[in-house]
Parts: structure tokens; C-alpha cells; sequence
């Protein structure tokens, strides 16, 4: 069977990075800033409310990650056809206890990319020049998911195909890790706690990052590096205090006004 036309190719995963991009951010805008808009007020972080304009300056950067995602799921796409990556699309080939070990496998190792990467960017030097472009948005909204400066994008996309160079992965795993992926970077960018209690700093969930996690970082400018999980975090000593000690009462209505009290 031929391959498809290179044309052809190109614009699909053009179409699929910006549909990924668009459905999860705006589903989420959706639901969050308009439907249950009144009913989450209570669950605000710091009073988040976004700048006129940013969203505006979100879409724009965002879009121009959506090119450079696109132009590295072409690369992906290319190596793999050419046999340079570990990817297979039959299960049986590694058996299904490493299909979840190698989902595991991918997400952890992400979360670790994206600290060690992110701290990289908090370098005085490189925040000015690149990572401020982000931080534009001091109470995000999810439209900032991909609200990256090209060079930042272009350090996040690289991640996938380096570990596809590296580790047998399956294409559905993959898939999962995407979508994986978008939903925790819009969640995270959502402003309003949506997470149980127990996620908050203390809980049993406590290993995974909360909405505030996040928050907290694009607020105060450093701190909570982490993506998915919080322990490196925790072993690095960059946990947020003011966040840390949401841990006596949040994801309820506390976090608005823990954040009030501390400002
Ligand atoms: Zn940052
Ligand atoms: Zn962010």
C-alpha cells in the first residue's frame, strides 16, 4: 500500500493539533467561564479574573504553537515511517502489561521533562526573553494551555519524539498521552478549582497538581515548576508556601478566600 501524499499528511496533523487545541480549551472556557460560571464564583483562585486583552495575546501565541506541535507531529510522523523510532501499532507485539507500563512510563517522565525544562526557563535571561510570553497571563484561562513562545513550544514538542527515539511505545498509548496531556494543561489553566479536596496539598491525592498548583505559579512568577504530579517539586524544595498551606481547606470555596486574605 502507498503512503499518502506528504500534502496530505501535513494538513492532518495540522487539523488534529488545532482541533486539540480548540475543542479542549474551548469546552472547558465554556463550562467554566459561561455555563457554571456563577455556580464556581465560590471557587475562583485568588480572585481570578483575566486582563483586558488576554485573551487575545493567549489565542495568538496559542496558535502559532498549534504550527509548531504540527510541525513536530510531521517530524514524528516521518521518522516513524522511515523506521527511526520505537513506535508499533500492533498490541501483542510487547503484550498489554507494558502498553500501561509504557503509559505510565510516558506521562512520568513528561512531568519530569517539563520541571527540570520549566525551572530552565525561570532562568532570568531566558523568562525575558521567552518564557515571559506565558506569564503574560497572571490568572490564566484555558486558552493560555499553548499560550508559549515558538522556542517554548518547540522545547515541549520535542519531548515525544525523543522518547519514541528511545522507548517502544505503542500508537494508542500515544494517542492517550495526548489527549492525557491537553486536558491537564487546560484544567490547569482554568482558574477555578475543579479538583476534590483531596488533591490539596496534604490529601491522599495530594501527588497530583491541583488546579491552584498551577495557578500559584503563574501568580507569583516561581514556584511549583511541576506539571502532572507534585514531587518534584516537593524533593526540589520550590513548592509554593502560600500554596502549601491551602492544604488546611481548599477546592471548595476556601481557595478564593485564602488567596484574598493572603494578597
Ligand atoms: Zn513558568
Ligand atoms: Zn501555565
Amino acid at each position: 500500500m502507498h503512503p499518502p501524499p506528504f500534502e496530505t499528511v501535513a494538513m492532518t496533523v495540522l487539523g488534529i493539533d488545532l482541533l486539540r487545541y480548540l475543542l479542549a480549551a474551548g469546552a472547558a472556557w465554556l463550562v467554566v467561564f459561561v455555563l457554571l460560571r456563577r455556580r464556581l464564583a465560590g471557587r475562583r483562585i485568588l480572585g481570578a479574573a483575566p486582563r483586558p486583552g488576554q485573551v487575545r495575546h493567549e489565542l495568538t501565541y496559542s496558535m502559532a504553537t498549534v504550527f509548531v506541535f504540527a510541525a513536530h507531529g510531521l517530524l514524528t510522523y516521518l521518522l516513524a515511517e522511515a523506521g527511526r523510532l520505537q513506535l508499533y501499532a500492533e498490541a501483542a507485539r510487547h503484550g498489554w502489561a507494558w502498553w500501561w507500563l509504557s503509559l505510565a512510563g510516558v506521562i512520568v517522565a513528561h512531568d519530569a521533562w517539563f520541571y527540570w525544562t520549566h525551572r530552565l526557563l525561570h532562568h532570568r535571561r531566558l523568562f525575558a526573553a521567552v518564557h515571559g510570553v506565558h506569564h503574560q497571563s497572571r490568572h490564566p484561562t484555558p486558552w493560555a494551555a499553548y499560550s508559549f513562545h515558538p522556542l517554548e513550544a518547540w522545547v515541549q514538542a520535542a519531548f515525544l519524539p525523543l522518547w519514541l527515539a528511545l522507548v517502544p511505545t505503542h500508537t494508542g498509548v500515544v494517542g492517550l498521552f495526548l489527549l492525557h496531556m491537553i486536558v491537564r494543561n487546560v484544567i490547569g489553566h482554568c482558574s477555578h478549582e475543579l479538583m476534590p479536596r483531596s488533591a490539596v496539598p496534604g490529601g491522599w491525592l495530594g501527588f497530583m497538581t491541583p488546579v491552584s498548583h498551577h495557578h500559584y505559579h503563574h501568580a507569583h512568577n516561581r514556584g511549583n515548576y511541576g506539571l502532572y504530579f507534585t514531587w518534584w517539586d516537593r524533593w526540589c524544595g520550590t513548592e509554593d508556601r502560600e500554596y502549601q498551606r491551602l492544604g488546611a481547606g481548599s477546592a471548595g470555596a476556601p481557595p478564593a478566600r485564602a488567596g484574598r486574605s493572603a494578597a
